[in-house]
């Protein structure tokens, strides 16, 4: 494994991580859970992803559970949890200072932790002043109950601001973000956050680094039984990530990927990798076989020399453009 640091904080994670959306609490049990999170540690991941919202925080449960049990030693591993929906009270979601500190306080309770590392605002709220969220982040932080606060899916304007506002007023300024980013979702993590990278020094934890799986090549002959895209309330990834254009394209992939000696997911991996402002890629699995072959795609990412990822540009012919005044 290799180790990051996450932007320009102290803090290093594994460049390979894992996460627990869709699967822990709900797709898989304890049993699935821990037999992933353990290949996951015996790879050398300490970046474990979690948020209140995961099978209504379930998945913290679990998480905690396996951590526990496993008694691995707090130092080693790097946990953190995202606030935004909490519940259905009409406190118990946003970013309110109020749903903040109680959201925090209940996440660690699920995990049985004293603190987490990283704790992400899991979406922007319109309806929260941005100043009383980076307030109430501040106390998180004060508290000793997180060590590092950032966002997730914020515009690179949202998060400009609420760095301005924790220094204008002496408070934590936010240090990275989790936004989606993988071979077919390109445009806000390759031109928008310029600034943040750039001014900021900010780091990322990026999601679904696979589209959901679709980018493991899995769907090329329709929908595996026991696959996200099976389970129930998943009809948006048939309708929207899997189409027939990304399947024709992740067939091209496949045979650079076999020219390699790699697998799709692999490649979709390293090419993540490749990223310079990519701190962490938090993988997911449900089972702990494909975390096994997923930690592998560490091996591969100084097999993309730029000649490989011109080839793979080709075929995924959606490198975002910048404009030009
Ligand atoms: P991926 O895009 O990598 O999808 C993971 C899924 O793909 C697995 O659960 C599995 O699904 C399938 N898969 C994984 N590896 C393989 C393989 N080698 N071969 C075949 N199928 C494979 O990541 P996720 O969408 O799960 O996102 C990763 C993490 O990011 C989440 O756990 C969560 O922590 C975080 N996240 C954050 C979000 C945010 O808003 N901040 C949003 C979404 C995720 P299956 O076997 O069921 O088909």
């Amino acid at each position: 494994m290799k180790y990051r640091h996450l932007g320009k904080a102290g803090i290093k994670l594994s460049a390979l991580s894992l996460g627990a959306w869709v699967t822990y609490g709900g797709q898989v049990g304890q049993e699935i859970a821990e037999k992933c999170m353990l290949a996951a540690y015996n790879a050398g991941v300490n970046f474990f992803d979690n948020a209140e919202a995961y099978a209504d925080g379930n998945a913290e449960i679990v998480m905690g559970n396996v951590i526990k049990k496993l008694a691995w030693r707090r130092e080693d591993l790097v946990v953190s949890t995202k606030i935004f929906w909490g519940g259905k009270g009409p406190n118990d979601r946003g970013l309110s200072h109020k749903h903040i500190i109680e959201g925090v306080n209940n996440a660690l309770r699920r995990l049985q932790m004293d603190y987490v590392d990283l704790v992400f605002c899991h979406r922007p709220d319109p309806e929260t002043p941005i100043e009383e969220t980076v307030r109430a982040m501040d106390v998180i932080i004060k508290q000793g109950k997180a060590f590092y606060w950032g966002t997730s899916e914020w515009s690179a304007g949202e998060i400009l601001k609420a760095d301005g506002i924790a220094r204008q007023y002496g408070l934590t300024p936010p240090s990275m973000e989790q936004p989606q980013y993988n071979m077919f979702h390109r445009n806000i993590f390759e031109i928008e956050y310029d600034p943040i990278f750039k001014q900021l020094g900010y780091g990322t934890t990026i999601w679904s680094p696979l589209a959901s799986g679709v980018l493991s090549g899995k769907y090329a002959n329709g929908i595996p039984a026991g696959s996200r895209a099976a389970l129930p309330g998943f009809d948006w990834l048939q309708e929207h990530q899997i189409t027939a254009e990304r399947i024709e394209k992740v067939k091209h992939l496949s045979v650079i990927a076999a020219d390699l000696g790699c697998t799709m997911s692999q490649l979709a991996l390293a090419w993540c990798l490749k990223n310079p402002n990519v701190s962490t890629v938090i993988t997911g699995a449900s089972r702990p076989e494909q975390v096994e072959e997923n930690m592998k795609a560490i091996d591969f990412e100084d097999k993309l020399t730029p000649e490989v990822m011109e080839k793979i540009e080709l075929v995924l012919d959606n490198k975002p453009e910048r404009y030009v005044a």
